[in-house]
């Protein structure tokens, strides 16, 4: 067997085993992975105010905030009608709740 034959062989095994290491999860399409709920301390849930409840907004530093405002009424909640949490497209990785509120609410059309 040649030197070349050997490195193609050799070079092959180590994209074997680095594809392996690749976790499963990380394959599949953006849409099949389980959605998280949404924490209020994530990073960015942080940097849009998300509550999980709206009665929490502070009105003082959300001057944008109304009540009666909440992810169930908002253009980017995709929750069932009456469901407790569902997908937003803001934060496509995690639901959120129906009851909460960021800085990004727009109301759902009539
Ligand atoms: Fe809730 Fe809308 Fe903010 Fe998403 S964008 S977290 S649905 S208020």
């Amino acid at each position: 067997m040649s030197d070349e034959r050997l490195s193609r062989r050799r070079l092959l095994q180590s994209a074997l085993v680095g594809f392996a290491a690749v976790p499963a999860a990380a394959l599949l399409p953006r849409e099949a992975r389980a959605a998280t709920p949404l924490s209020e301390s994530d990073p960015a849930a942080k940097s849009l105010g998300y509550v999980t409840d709206a009665r929490k907004v502070v009105a003082a530093t959300n001057p944008t905030f109304k009540p009666g405002q909440s992810c169930a009424n908002c253009i980017q909640y995709g929750g069932a009608a009456g469901a407790a949490e569902g997908k937003c497209t803001i934060f496509p990785n995690h639901t959120v709740k129906a009851a909460g509120w960021c800085k990004v609410w727009v109301p759902k059309p009539a």
